[in-house]
């Protein structure tokens, strides 16, 4: 048989180098990079647990949406992650694409590969049959190991009789194994009162769901927790999506700068807005220097320790936009979390709660009078601080609702209806901003 080809970091970095220099200088750079790699190895996953009653031991970490790059993800699986989340509609169809190049060369058995169609348009069972069976097609596989409902938007949508069907028959043939649905809080299109832990709880109560992918991190523990503990009880797989805050200290001092930089008018509230930002970032400075803490990385660790920490979480799917993203989560793999971790934690949620717009929530959406998506803009808004500004603002420009520019000549109903003291009104004028460079 012929031997598997490991494509790590370093030997991916090699080769792109190579393509790019020659004669002398090819060769130092060459031996370089082996001396590099005889001292240093790359991380690899070190926990796998039981997804659920699917009874497949996953990877802790995940790789999510994002598998343009194949050799990523080879190194990916080199790695040890063998739980691959992706959609029939990521990348066009374009990360199926690619996933499937790499997986017809891997023991298809040793990957799960999560799918997702989205049922926000018109379908019947015959149209997601077909659907499915494009997925497999570009994912060159037989079957797919768990069907997902993308972002399920209602109770309803959890009992559709035309998914249901298509499941049962797409079952039978074996080309889908499991069931499942993501959710990560209200969207445009549906009624704010359908939370994520209604729609979850209600697929948990349904018993047709195997998994369920979810939105669940230390700043917002309490729209998760619950879901977590009930499927767990039920024997439902669960895997994690924005387990990470958005840093939000670097990402406050940026924005005062560079409006200040732009020398744009901004209106009163704005500029108290800013004012109090201002104060915010001063805080974060000491709250860094208090608890030694050198740059937000170790935060954004130590949010990832505290979702490995959670019994009731199976595997938490991290998006990689390059390979020294991907090689610090896969450190991550196996690790425990601390009671000082869990003390800095709780310090900044206290220290930047009301700073922190929850993903999952939209408690504030049914006060708006032009029905602004504000869960929908802050989660693109938070796809644009992942540096995947393209895509956010794409998404934001295909909102079929009104949009944030609507909210500059607004009295910010939503901000005195946020349970948590959010200064949304200025965080949507700033989300729109980035996401239409206005
Ligand atoms: S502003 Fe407040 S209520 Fe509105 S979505 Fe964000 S956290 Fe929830
Ligand atoms: S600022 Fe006004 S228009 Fe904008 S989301 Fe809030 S309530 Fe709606």
């Amino acid at each position: 048989m012929k031997q598997k080809k490991e494509i790590n970091r370093r030997q991916f970095m090699k080769n792109s180098s190579l393509c790019i220099m020659g004669g002398p200088m090819l060769l130092s750079h060459t031996k370089r990079l082996e001396k590099e790699d005889a001292t240093s190895e790359s991380p690899k996953i070190k926990e796998y647990r039981t997804l659920g009653r699917t009874g497949f031991k996953v990877s802790d970490i995940a790789a999510g949406e994002h598998h343009a790059n194949k050799a990523m993800l080879e190194a990916m699986l080199d790695a040890g992650i063998n739980y691959i989340d992706t959609a029939e509609n990521y990348g066009n169809g374009r990360d199926e694409i690619a996933i499937g190049e790499v997986i017809k060369k891997r023991n298809r058995k040793s990957i799960f590969i999560t799918s997702k169609l989205s049922l926000r348009k018109k379908y019947t069972k015959d149209s997601l049959i077909a659907r499915t069976r494009k997925c497999l097609e570009r994912l060159q596989t037989d079957y797919i190991d768990c069907l997902m409902i993308h972002a399920c938007p209602n109770v309803k949508t959890v009992k559709s009789k035309a998914f249901h069907e298509a499941m049962i028959q797409l079952k039978s043939e074996g080309r889908v194994r499991y069931v499942g649905l993501s959710n990560h809080g209200s969207n445009w299109d549906s009624d704010p009162e359908e939370s994520m832990e209604k729609v979850l709880l209600a697929a948990a109560e349904d018993g047709r769901f195997d998994v369920v992918l979810l939105a669940y991190k230390f700043m917002a523990r309490e729209m998760g927790e619950k879901v977590l503990k009930i499927c767990n009880e039920e024997r439902i797989g669960t895997t994690l999506m924005k387990t990470d805050p958005i840093s939000l200290y670097l990402e406050i001092k940026n924005s005062v700068e560079e409006t200040k930089k732009e020398g744009k008018e901004v209106s009163n509230y704005y500029k108290n807005l800013l004012s109090r930002l201002e104060k915010k970032s001063v805080a974060g400075v000491d709250f860094m220097k208090q608890f030694n803490l050198i740059n937000p990385k170790e935060i954004q660790d130590a949010a990832i320790r505290f979702a490995l920490n959670n019994p009731h979480v199976n595997t938490v799917c991290k998006t990689y936009n390059n390979f020294d993203d991907m090689e610090s989560y896969i450190k991550l793999s196996g690790s425990h979390y601390s009671k000082l971790s869990e003390k800095k934690l709780a310090v900044y949620a206290q220290a930047y709660g009301n700073l922190y717009c929850r993903h999952a929530c939209g408690l504030c959406e049914p006060y708006c009078p032009n029905n602004v998506p504000v869960n929908t803009i802050m989660r693109y808004n938070h796809y644009f601080s992942q540096k995947r500004e393209k895509h956010a603002m794409l998404k934001y420009a295909n909102l079929p609702t009104k949009k944030a520019d609507i909210c500059f000549s607004c009295k910010g109903y939503c901000e005195t209806a946020c349970p948590y003291d959010v200064p949304i009104h200025g965080m949507l004028i700033q989300a729109h901003r980035r996401l239409t460079i206005a």
